[in-house]
């Protein structure tokens, strides 16, 4: 399901009877609240339900008692056109996807494009025409970031300024095309930089035929503002590579679905090791040779927090907060002015946990029972989690 977001605003959205607030936010992941008004698709008011205007209210939600956490951004897919996918011929995997809680999606390139353009011309207007589909078209409401160019050899700084005119603003993965130098990478990414357009780098080994190795020394060199799955794209560089990656810049830290989960692991230990979790993102990379993951930002969260020692609280602001704040998003944290995007949740049925955040602790994976896209109801109980143990519903439209 696709909507038109011109069609009609969304109107006041009460959401009531909240079990538990997640905000995103590192600095205080847990709020007092129990209740959260959206109008016309931005956050109005946050707090307890007596203390809020909800008055005129046109959608109003009873959450009974499950947990709201902002909606799930995945900072790396690889999109093509539409909600289809030629990596492993599916549909609906965006769609799917928001049924596992994504309702923002960053693409790290269309490089799956049959018959890819690499000519400087080519793969300018292969970017300029992803980043106008996508921002036309959101499969089941989500949406998704596109218009990734993947730079390759000759490109000068003219042609950052005429992408960034035309509205990219993020590169494809640098080292899936032609540069897979440090020299090279480094200055286009500082002409990007210049032109207001983000960078991410592909690190670790090739992650299918015609990609390349690109290790520490490059990462460091090319200076992207994203290390792109840190955690290899599956192969992952070794310990002490990642390692002087993690100390050598201050760069976001993205951890990958479709990565060597051992190095993920291994990168979180360093990250909080340093004092620095704020530079930890999450990322499926698909669609991939691994295919898709509608459930992949879920698996990571209760991944890194069950493996890793992380409160649940905290592995959902690798997936929500720290990637807004990254990736200057207006979504991704619960306060007023952000977007109304919202994910709610609770402990599966059946999980031996007492709450959600415990069942997370586990290893299990939550039950979402609905999802809000700027203000809007996108899906109801999830057809690709486990079920959900408490379920919100809407009691007056
Ligand atoms: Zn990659």
């Amino acid at each position: 399901m696709a909507h038109d977001q011109a069609a009609d605003a969304a109107g006041k959205l009460v959401i009531r009877n909240i079990g538990l607030m997640l905000s995103g936010a590192l600095e205080q992941p847990i709020l007092d609240a129990d209740a959260i008004v959206a109008v016309d698709g931005r956050i109005v008011g946050v707090g307890r339900l007596k203390d809020l205007d909800t008055q005129g209210a046109t959608t109003v939600v009873d959450a009974n008692g499950a947990a709201l956490a902002p909606g799930l951004i995945d900072s790396h897919v690889h999109p093509v056109a539409g909600d289809w996918t030629p990596r492993q011929s599916q549909l609906n995997w965006i769609d799917s996807s928001m049924h596992g809680g994504v309702t923002t999606m960053i693409s790290a390139g269309e490089v799956h494009t049959p018959g890819r353009a690499r000519d400087i011309v080519g793969l300018k207007a292969l970017a300029i025409s992803a980043q106008r589909m996508y921002a036309n078209f959101h499969p089941g409401g989500v949406k998704l970031h596109a218009g990734a160019p993947v730079i390759e050899h000759g490109m000068e700084e003219s042609d950052f300024a005429e992408l960034a005119s035309a509205g990219v603003r993020l590169l494809g993965e640098i080292g899936l095309g032609g540069v897979k130098d440090g020299p090279t990478g480094r200055r286009m990414v500082e002409w990007a930089r210049k032109y207001g357009i983000q960078s991410t780098i592909h690190t670790g080994g090739p992650s299918i035929p015609g990609s390349g190795l690109i290790d520490k020394d490059v990462v460091l060199e090319c200076d992207a503002d994203v290390v792109g799955h840190i955690n290899g794209g599956h192969t992952a560089l070794p310990d002490d590579q990642i390692r002087c990656i993690c100390e050598g810049c201050k760069r976001g830290l993205e951890l990958v679905h479709n990565g060597n989960e051992r190095s993920a692991l291994y990168t979180l230990r360093t990250a909080r090791e340093m004092n620095e979790l704020h530079r930890v993102i999450l990322g499926t990379d698909g669609p991939a040779g691994s295919g898709v993951q509608p459930l992949g930002i879920l698996r990571m969260v209760s991944m890194l927090s069950s493996l890793g020692d992380v409160p649940a609280e905290i592995a959902f602001c690798f997936a929500t907060g720290n990637t807004a704040r990254m990736r200057n998003l207006d979504c991704g944290l619960i306060e007023v002015g952000r977007t109304a995007d919202f994910v709610l949740m609770d402990k599966a049925q059946h999980s031996p946990a007492n709450s959600l955040l415990e069942s997370v602790r586990l290893g299990d994976l939550p039950g979402v029972g609905m999802v809000v896209i700027d203000g809007r109801v996108t899906a109801g109980r999830s057809r690709n989690t486990p079920p959900a143990t408490r379920i919100p519903e809407i009691v007056a439209r």
